[in-house]
């Protein structure tokens, strides 16, 4: 390992990884820690808001080498399959989390930050530093740490983080599959209990993608199960699940997946992505936020390590840079999800839709954030 790194960031998806190049670029030394190796499929929608484009540019990644599908258009539907289709304020890109963590990955070595596969297991802080161990029982010290652990983890409990007190009702489903489905529409359809995302990747393959309510699925014991008495129910969700074949040997799952509010920092870590809060993923802009807040907290890190202002500095600047951008975002996204999966406010929806269709745009709209520069 290199000689006493400045930065340690902890977790390696979306926020870490951008991070990772944002710092390392800068000429920062970086050591990231990723449980995980790469290549690895993860539960997600994989359609990204292209408001992270001018700041990918900025750092040198060209997500087009990965060729990914270009969307433009939405579609939604409510559970009795009347649906609503609209063409996206800013758009997106459809690529899978296997191609797209894989890339930025090799982009942070590039740039030469240091990956250590290791888990970590406990971050102290003392004496205007930290302490990191990992499950090797190695310990590293360093200046900064980037929080980038995912919506859970065992740090959360280590931490006595609040919302892991809690438990969450909500599990999510997702698998790649081949059959006929436009490159440029993601749609998002709702089903009792639940909604789901469908939309193309690289390659020709549809993600399938959905959140749903423990309760719900408990009774049907399996995803083919539920699938068939539950999204089956809606006729638009029937109609793509019947002529699509699943690519995956069998769906990916998660559980307890929490959309409490967090705190930014904790213990002097600055939380990105996940970590810091978990929009609703029916408004597609989870990776966007994670991107995003990589590139504020590498921001003020970088303001840290130049001696412009202290650690308490930082730490405001941090979270009230987080607030300014993200906290309105999440909570249109706690209100849409209500009125989603209530049978009778999402046939209200509708109904409003369907009478001013403007109004489909400026909810995305307030879901998203403006192009990152
Ligand atoms: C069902 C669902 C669908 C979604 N669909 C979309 C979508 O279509 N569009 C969108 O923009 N967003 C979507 N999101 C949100 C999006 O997936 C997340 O916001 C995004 O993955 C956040 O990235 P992250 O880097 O914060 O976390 P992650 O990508 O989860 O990365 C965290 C990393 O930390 C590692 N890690 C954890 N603990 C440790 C440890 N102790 N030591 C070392 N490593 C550790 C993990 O292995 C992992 O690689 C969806 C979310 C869900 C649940």
């Amino acid at each position: 390992m290199n000689p006493t790194p400045q930065i340690a960031i902890i977790g390696g998806g979306l926020a870490g990884l951008t991070a990772a190049v944002h710092l390392s670029r800068q000429g920062k030394s970086v050591v990231l820690f990723e449980k995980n190796t790469y290549p690895k499929h993860k539960v997600c929608g994989e359609f990204i808001s292209n408001e992270v484009l001018p700041y990918f540019r900025q750092l040198g990644l060209n997500i087009e080498s990965l060729q990914p599908t270009h969307i433009n258009k939405t579609s939604i539907s409510i559970q009795n399959g009347k649906s609503i289709a609209a063409i996206l304020p800013l758009g997106g890109f459809g690529i899978s989390r296997y191609q797209l963590d894989h890339y930025l990955y090799q982009k942070a070595i590039e740039s030469g930050c240091e990956i250590i596969h290791q888990q970590v297991n406990d971050i102290e802080f003392s004496g205007d530093s930290f302490s990191i161990k990992t499950d090797n029982n190695n310990v590293f010290k360093v200046e900064i740490v980037l929080g980038a652990f995912g919506k859970r983890s065992h740090l959360d409990v280590k931490l006595q983080r609040n919302f892991i007190q809690k438990k969450s009702p909500w599990l999510a489903v997702k698998a790649h599959y081949k059959g006929n489905f436009s490159d440029d529409l993601v749609e998002l359809h709702n089903f009792e209990g639940g909604y789901c995302g469908v939309s193309k990747v690289e390659d020709d393959i549809i993600n399938i993608c959905y959140l749903t309510k423990y309760e719900s699925f408990k009774k049907y014991k399996d995803i083919s199960n539920f699938q068939s008495n539950v999204l089956n129910k809606n006729p638009k969700l029937k109609a793509v699940l019947d002529n699509s074949e699943l690519l995956f040997e069998k769906p990916l799952t998660i559980s307890q997946i929490s959309f409490e509010t967090k705190k930014q920092v904790e213990n002097h870590i600055l939380m990105l992505g996940d970590t810091a809060g978990l929009i609703h993923p029916l408004c597609g802009n989870g990776m966007a936020m994670a991107i995003h807040s990589a590139k504020i907290a590498s921001e003020c890190s970088i303001d840290y390590l130049n001696g412009k202002i202290n650690r308490k500095k930082l730490e405001i600047n941090y979270t009230n840079q987080w607030n300014f951008n993200f906290k309105s975002r999440i909570q249109t996204g706690k209100l849409l999800s209500k009125i989603v999966l209530s049978s009778s406010l999402s046939n209200i929806m509708m109904k409003c839709l369907l009478l001013f269709p403007k109004l489909l745009p400026f909810l995305i709209q307030k879901t998203h954030g403006k192009p990152i520069q």
